[in-house]
């Protein structure tokens, strides 16, 4: 790609699109998105879109393929990004940051170029520094498969018979034949001086003595809950709730008995999620879980998964589609202005294409879910049953954003669709060409209504990276989740581990009660001018919350009555506890921690129920006790 500067052209083409935006036409309708009027029928809104597209021609004669193709593997840009981390590796207690940088060499290198078996071999070395000796064994085995120079194997097999050591305490048969190996690798390239090899061996060998007690890693699905019982007509949701339908609120999830402080409402996998480009080399792009022995896209360098089999079943459902086109979209954030709506719509379209199999048949399945009979719960069902995996879930979420932020990213994902993949039978080098296509209107269509979802209804993952900085990590699908209304005040708290969500209640939910979160940060963390606005600008509601009325804020918490008077003793002690905030703990980093905060959440909730079975709600202590198990559950994602 030498000469061609492949950013530039991308940001020019981008520009350009808005540039068209603004463009003094004289056709005034089309020519002036923000005045479009956002139709009943989604096909005539993108039709007006790509109109609009092709009257304003400035860029008709750009050939769409050389700028929207993906950024492709390179052995130099590896290297560099190798050389970086070994630049890093050198300072002390860096193995973090060289462990970061050896990955994007990983996502970079070729595959099964010498590049990349340089990148896991000297990926093995921070990972060994860090104490994860099992992913060290893993990346070694890469390295050693692709095809390592002689010379340095008899580092990597002694490393990984030292590893293998310290995690199994007996040197078994795998790490013998290590040493072994390396032994007589060593002898024949030093022409047979035993001394010599014996030296450098037992030089290596001794410095297991000053290498780290093995990492723990913490698998935070323990602090996933456990539905009591399952509903039969909600796919992983409690019996405890149905959906109903208001005039206020639309859809909404109700409690048909009283529920207590604790209880799981739901938990279930996101239909689909994507990961932020930030972040893109430290989370799964399928499981969306933490990674530190990755392995990369065959194709892009955009991605990482956990494994092998994370890698297939992205390929299987939806990544052989989007592969080309996310790094585009990742570049555009900020002149399109999409967010992580724009990739989150991409994956969701390659994977309903994917699970339809065509065109045609995906066709058959829009035109059936739009004229599908029921009411305003039964039509997002799929058969008897809402199920979040389904995508009849996602296609009857609601929809709200503006037409004029939708229209020129539809009007992108088509043609990078086009340019990039076969779905249209071909892949489309110019825009004039695939202008004749007949799927382009029924895609583009389809395109702009995901893309209006995603924008009304993806979660974003605000979480804290093992060093306990807080980080976007992605943004996420979760049907259920979409049909949960706000309330300044909720009555629950979600809770993340990868790409599974749940919900866990924070008090006592009576029967006949809405189950509620808040859409903006709770009345405790926020001001009611502030909420009320956000609310009002992004999900266009003025907000009559008991909060809002009573325009709560976190000084509000000791203006409600309090109850301690009329608890007993052993209560208050406990209480006295958690009010001491040192108690609370910061961080769930070791294994030794996870079950005192399991405890320490139980507690919590136990507490709340014994308040609540006295005392009127709110008191000081009720919301003291909503804000620790809120805090407790923030401290522990990963
Ligand atoms: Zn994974
Ligand atoms: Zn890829
Ligand atoms: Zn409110």
């Amino acid at each position: 790609m030498s000469g061609f500067d492949l950013d530039k052209a991308i940001m020019k083409f981008a520009q350009q699109f808005v540039e068209m935006m603004s463009n003094d036409n004289n056709d005034e309708e089309l020519a002036d998105p923000s005045k479009w009027v956002k139709h009943k029928d989604d096909k005539e809104n993108i039709k007006r879109a790509i109109d609009h597209f092709f009257y304003a021609r400035k860029v008709r004669y750009v050939e769409l393929k050389s700028v929207t193709a993906g950024e492709l593997k390179s052995s130099e840009k590896a290297t560099e990004f190798i050389e970086k981390g070994n630049k890093q590796f050198k300072k002390e207690n860096s193995w973090k940051d060289s462990l970061e940088l050896y990955t994007q060499g990983v996502m970079h290198a070729p595959p099964n170029s010498h590049a990349l078996a340089r990148a896991y071999a000297n990926r093995s070395a921070a990972l060994s520094d860090g104490g994860l000796y099992d992913d060290v064994i893993l990346d070694i085995g890469r390295a050693l498969e692709i095809g390592y120079p002689d010379d340095l194997k008899p580092k990597l097999w002694m490393r990984r018979a030292m590893c293998s050591l310290l995690l199994n305490r007996t040197l078994n048969p795998d790490a013998q034949k290590d040493l072994v190996d390396a032994s007589n690798l060593l002898a024949e390239l030093n022409s047979n001086d035993n001394e010599y090899v014996n030296e450098i061996m037992n030089k290596k060998l001794s410095t297991i003595s000053s290498m780290k007690t093995p990492h723990e890693k913490i698998d935070y699905e323990i602090f996933l809950p456990k539905i009591v019982k399952e509903n039969t007509k909600l796919m992983g949701v409690t019996d405890a709730v149905e959906l109903q339908y208001s005039e206020k609120y639309g859809r909404q999830v109700v409690a048909t008995r009283d529920i207590k402080a604790g209880e799981a409402i739901y938990v279930h996998k996101a239909y689909a999620s994507i990961i932020e480009s930030t972040v893109a080399h430290k989370y799964c792009w399928h499981c969306s879980k933490q990674v530190w022995a990755g392995v990369p896209c065959h194709q892009c360098v955009s991605v990482i998964y956990c494994n092998e089999k994370c890698r297939d079943e992205a390929w299987q459902e939806y990544h052989d589609i989007e592969c080309l086109i996310i790094p585009q979209f990742i570049r555009l954030k900020g002149v399109v202005d999409l967010g992580t709506a724009g990739p989150l719509a991409l994956k969701i379209t390659a994977k309903v294409f994917k699970e339809a199999g065509s065109l045609e048949k995906l066709k058959e399945k829009i035109d059936e879910l739009n004229t599908k009979q029921g009411d305003n719960i039964t039509k997002c069902f799929s058969g008897d049953v809402f199920d979040s995996m389904k995508y009849e879930a996602v296609y009857s979420l609601s929809r709200l954003a503006k037409i004029e932020i939708l229209s020129s990213a539809s009007v992108f994902i088509l043609f990078c669709f086009a340019a990039n993949t076969e779905i249209f039978g071909k892949k489309y080098g110019e825009i004039d060409k695939f202008e004749k296509n007949k799927w382009m209107i029924f895609m583009g269509a389809l395109i702009m209504r995901h893309l209006d979802i995603c924008i009304s209804n993806s979660k974003r993952d605000y979480m804290k990276d093992e060093d306990r900085k807080e980080v976007i990590r992605g943004t996420e699908m979760f049907p259920f989740f979409s049909l949960i209304n706000n309330n300044c005040d909720p009555n629950v708290v979600d809770y993340h581990s990868g790409n599974v969500s749940a919900m866990i209640t924070l008090q006592q939910i009576k029967k006949g009660e809405q189950i509620f979160i808040s859409y903006q940060p709770p009345y405790w963390s926020s001001s009611p001018r502030e909420r009320k606005a956000s609310l009002l600008k992004y999900f266009n509601f003025d907000c009559d919350c008991t909060a809002c009325k009573n325009e709560w804020d976190v000084q509000s918490i000791n203006s409600f009555p309090s109850g301690e008077l009329d608890l007993p003793l052993s209560i208050k002690k406990k209480l006295d506890y958690f009010q001491d905030k040192s108690n609370l703990g910061q961080s769930v980093t070791a294994t030794s921690t996870v079950i005192n905060y399991l405890q320490k959440i139980s507690l919590s909730m136990e507490l709340m129920n014994l308040h609540q079975e006295d005392m009127e709600y709110p008191t000081q202590e009720m919301m003291e006790l909503k804000l620790i198990t809120t805090s407790l559950y923030k401290n522990c994602t990963l």
